[in-house]
C-alpha cells in the first residue's frame, strides 16, 4: 500500500524536450518547465489532452529521447543507469506473435539471465497472478485483446522492476474489460511494492487507480496541477459512484477542460484541430 510518503523515486526539475527534424530543420517544443516527482511505491497517472507530452515523459524516463535542458533522475541516478529497474506496458500489447504465452512471459526472465528451470516457475507464478495459466500454451494470436494485455502485464512484472511505466495499456479495450483490469491491476499492485506511473486520457481511470494525478497542460507540455486522490483502498467498483469520486472527478475536469478549451481556440485560430 502507498499512500504513505515514501522517498522521491523519480524526479523531473525543469525539463524540456525538443523534437527537431533533421530533413526540414524544424524543431517542436514538446515539454517545457516540466516539474515533477514522484514517491516510492505510488500509484500515479499522468492525465492531459492528445499530444501534450504524455507518451514523451515516458519515453525520456525510460532513457529513449534526451532532455534539451533540465534533469530527470531515477532513485537518484541517471536514467541510462536506471533501465533495468524499469518495466514497461504499452497500449499495443507489443507481444512476439510467434511466442506461447508462457514463453512471452519468460522473455523479461531471459534478458536477466535467468536459468530455464526457474523462468519456467516465475512465469508460472506471473500467469497465476494475471489469471491466464490456463493459457500458457496459447498463442497471442489466439487470446482477447483483455488477455493479451494481462500477458503483457505479466511479462513487465516477470522482468522484476522497482517501476512499472504503463502508456494507455487499455485504451484500445472496451469498456467492461478496461473496467476489469484496473480492478486487477489494483490488487497486484497493492501487494507489490512498485511504483507505476500510467498515462491515461481516462479521467475515471486516473481517479480509480491513483494516489495523486498530475493533469498535464500543453503549449508546451508542463504540469500544470496535481490533484491528490484521497479515496481509501482497497478501492472496488462501487467507489465510482460515491460522492467523493464524484467532486474528484469534477475537479479534474475543470483542471483539463481549461486545457482543452485553450487548445481548441488556438486550433481556431490556426484551422488545425489538435484535440
Ligand atoms: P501524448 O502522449 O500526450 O498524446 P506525445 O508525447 O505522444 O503526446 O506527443 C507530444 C507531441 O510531440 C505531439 O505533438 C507529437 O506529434 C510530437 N511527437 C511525438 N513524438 C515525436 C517524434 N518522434 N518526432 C517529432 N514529434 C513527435
Amino acid at each position: 500500500m502507498s499512500t504513505a510518503p515514501g522517498r522521491e523515486k523519480i524526479v523531473a526539475r525543469d525539463l524540456s524536450l525538443v523534437y527537431s527534424n533533421a530533413a526540414t530543420q524544424a524543431s517542436h517544443t514538446v515539454l517545457e518547465h516540466f516539474d515533477l516527482s514522484v514517491r516510492e511505491g505510488e500509484f500515479l497517472s499522468l492525465l492531459g489532452p492528445s499530444g501534450c507530452g504524455k507518451s514523451t515523459f515516458l519515453n525520456a524516463l525510460a532513457g529513449l529521447v534526451a532532455p534539451a535542458s533540465g534533469e530527470i533522475r531515477v532513485n537518484g541516478e541517471a536514467v541510462s543507469a536506471a533501465r533495468r529497474k524499469l518495466g514497461f506496458v504499452f497500449q499495443g500489447y507489443a507481444l512476439f506473435p510467434w511466442r506461447t504465452v508462457r514463453r512471452n512471459v519468460e522473455a523479461g526472465l531471459e534478458i536477466r539471465g535467468v536459468k530455464r528451470a526457474q523462468r519456467r516457475s516465475e512465469a508460472e507464478r506471473f500467469l497465476r497472478l494475471v489469471g491466464l495459466s490456463d493459457f500458457a500454451d496459447h498463442y497471442p494470436h489466439q487470446l482477447s485483446g483483455g488477455m493479451r494485455q494481462r500477458v503483457a502485464i505479466a511479462r513487465a512484472l516477470a522482468y522484476g522492476p522497482e517501476i512499472l511505466l504503463m502508456d494507455e495499456p487499455f485504451g484500445a479495450l472496451d469498456a467492461q474489460t478496461r473496467e476489469s483490469l484496473q480492478q486487477e491491476l489494483l490488487g497486484i499492485w497493492e501487494h507489490s511494492a512498485k511504483t507505476v506511473v500510467f498515462v491515461t486520457h481516462s479521467i475515471d481511470e486516473a481517479i480509480f487507480l491513483s494516489d495523486r494525478v498530475a493533469v498535464l497542460g500543453r503549449g508546451p507540455g508542463r504540469v500544470k496541477e496535481i490533484v491528490t486522490i484521497d479515496l481509501p483502498r482497497p478501492r472496488d467498483a462501487a467507489l465510482r459512484h460515491s460522492p467523493e469520486f464524484v467532486a474528484l472527478r469534477q475537479r479534474a475536469w475543470e483542471s483539463l477542460r481549461t486545457e482543452l478549451d485553450t487548445a481548441r481556440g488556438r486550433a481556431a485560430q490556426t484551422g488545425v484541430e489538435h484535440v
